[in-house]
């Protein structure tokens, strides 16, 4: 499989590691508007190359040499700095989507490609992007809450002692400072959260919940204050969805894709099973009432972005 991927700064580049380590691609494509940072990355992957999986790497300085690709991957555009929330990137990176996704378009088979947004704000840049590219929804697939329901497991899978493996819980809604956390659906093991915590003496209760809340909406920015960007997570999650569309997994994994299951056509973080042609259904999950009132508060907060900007 060839994927693209378009930025290769701390995040593109660690990304294309990920990738590069599934072994599920034949050749990976870098773009960059800083041909020299895009370049530079090229040589050093290739080098690691021949230690794992015999792959091309090559760093690009026009759009025409991703044809072909059937995922391209976007992590191009401003990060977040010391103090500064996703939503504070929304315009300098509405720019840089409105400038990307055409010439992506130009130059992939629409009827077959996927593509996988990075840059935030998320969901804000996910619904540019499938407006522009005029994809079915489900073919642009932003990662969306990936990254927030994984460390919401590892604190849980550490609090409960048990394998983040055994975790099944989601964060949901916005990729953001209005996700929240869907306790009602979360089981361990397949047995739900309350009888697992009775059955091993486990406790959690409010307060626990409330700082665990707090540790998962606050992870970026302490992961920010201590080293200057996030990557390997989010590499991490990538190569997972990856994996997912590659290998036609239908695994259901916390995306984001526009559909109306919330509220008129946003983009935001529900279980969607994945597969080949990307998100192939979306599943509503128990929700108490504070649960509900939450993800609609996160839909109506992704929507005012999205109209601040379209
Ligand atoms: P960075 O500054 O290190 O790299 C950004 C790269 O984008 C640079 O190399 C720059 O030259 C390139 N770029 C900018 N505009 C471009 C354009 N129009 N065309 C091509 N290349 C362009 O930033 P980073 O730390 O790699 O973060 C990248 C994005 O990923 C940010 O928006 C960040 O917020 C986001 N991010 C998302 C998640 C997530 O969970 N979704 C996690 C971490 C970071």
């Amino acid at each position: 499989m060839k994927i693209s991927i378009i930025g290769i700064g701390t995040v593109g580049a660690a990304v294309a590691t990920a990738v590069k380590n599934t072994g599920l691609a034949h050749e990976i494509v870098l773009f960059d508007r800083n041909g020299v940072r895009a370049r530079a990355a090229a040589e050093d992957l290739g080098h690691a190359a021949a230690f794992s999986y015999d792959v091309k790497i090559t760093a690009v300085n026009n759009y025409r040499a991703i044809r072909g690709s059937e995922i391209v991957i976007i992590a191009a555009g401003a990060n977040q700095k010391v103090g500064e929330t996703r939503t504070d990137l929304l315009h300098a990176n509405t720019d840089v989507i409105n400038d990307i996704i055409p010439r992506v378009m130009a130059n992939v088979d629409p009827k077959n490609v996927k593509i996988i947004i990075v840059t935030n704000p998320l969901d804000v840049m996910v619904m540019i992007a499938q407006k522009l590219s005029k994809l079915p929804a489900g073919r642009v697939i932003g990662t969306g809450t990936m990254l927030d329901s994984a460390r919401l497991r590892t604190i849980l899978a550490r609090q409960l002692s048990v394998s983040t493996q055994s975790v099944y819980t989601y964060v949901l809604g916005e990729h953001g400072d209005s996700s929240m956390i869907n306790w009602s659906s979360a089981c361990i093991g397949g047995i739900d959260l309350n009888t697992f915590c009775r059955q091993t003496k486990n406790t959690l209760p409010a307060t626990t919940r409330k700082t665990i809340e707090h540790r998962v909406h606050n992870a970026a920015y302490e992961i920010i204050q201590g080293r200057g960007a996030t990557w390997d997570g989010i590499a991490g999650a990538v190569a997972d969805l990856v994996k997912c569309i590659a290998n036609d997994e239908h695994r259901i994994l916390s995306v984001s894709v526009v559909d109306g299951s919330v509220d008129k056509a946003v983009a935001m973080s529900l279980p969607r099973i994945v597969g080949n042609n990307g998100v192939v259904a979306t599943l509503m999950p128990k929700l108490d009432a504070t649960e509900s009132a939450a993800l609609r508060r996160s839909a109506k907060i992704i929507r005012k972005n999205f109209d601040s900007v379209k």
